[in-house]
């Protein structure tokens, strides 16, 4: 997606230890009109599919997850990496391992959020060690429900995550794919 590579090659900065920031356009600032064709593009990738709803994980994934769940006209649900009281009732939860923290924690969804008729549509602003998406397609797997398609803003490519999830058969798309980013340079994958 020639936008999203744009944005990142002008306005993402390549910080120690693999990390991209992209604070000024998808996870702090947000570019609205960006976003909105990110969320058209998954549409586009995946409206063949049957998706009755969009799945993510707090924070940063809920801004991505409204705008496509806007096109496919289907409800949000994210899945919280904080135990509340206002969490009750059935939970299913799976270990998450922050890529940015470097903590582990468990993230939770309520049953009642996820029946086991729901195709869901994963999406997410990173992939890279795969242990975010995992956890996610672990909490639908265990509702009884079908993933339908993970869509994936920026991929690590050069991180094991993509390998890990796609040999679990589930279909990743990725709307930018880094092939490298040593010294700050950032190379895409022209596969994508
Ligand atoms: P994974 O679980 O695949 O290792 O990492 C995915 C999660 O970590 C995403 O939800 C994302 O929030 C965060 N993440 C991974 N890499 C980066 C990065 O380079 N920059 C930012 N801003 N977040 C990242």
């Amino acid at each position: 997606m020639e936008l999203l590579r744009q944005a990142i090659r002008e306005r993402a900065v390549v910080r120690p230890g693999d990390v991209l920031k992209v604070d000024s356009f998808l996870n702090h600032q947000i570019d609205i009109d960006l976003l909105g064709e990110v969320g058209r593009e998954f549409y586009q990738r995946f409206k063949s599919r049957g998706i009755t709803k969009v799945l993510t994980i707090e924070a940063s994934g809920i801004a991505i997850a409204v705008a496509t769940a806007q096109y496919f006209d289907v409800p949000v649900v994210f899945a919280k990496k904080h135990q509340t009281k206002n969490l009750d009732g059935e939970l299913l939860s799976a270990p998450v391992t922050s890529f940015t923290h470097g903590r582990t924690y468990d993230v939770t969804v309520e049953k009642k959020f996820l029946p086991p008729e729901d195709t869901v549509l994963i999406v997410d602003d990173f992939l890279a060690k795969g242990s975010a998406l995992s956890g996610l397609c672990d909490i639908v797997e265990r509702a009884g429900a079908k993933v339908g398609g993970i869509g994936i803003v920026i991929e690590k490519g050069f991180d094991v995550g993509g390998g890990l999830i796609r040999a679990r058969g589930y279909d990743v798309q990725s709307l930018a794919r880094i092939k490298s980013m040593n010294e700050g340079r950032i190379v895409f994958d022209d596969a994508e």
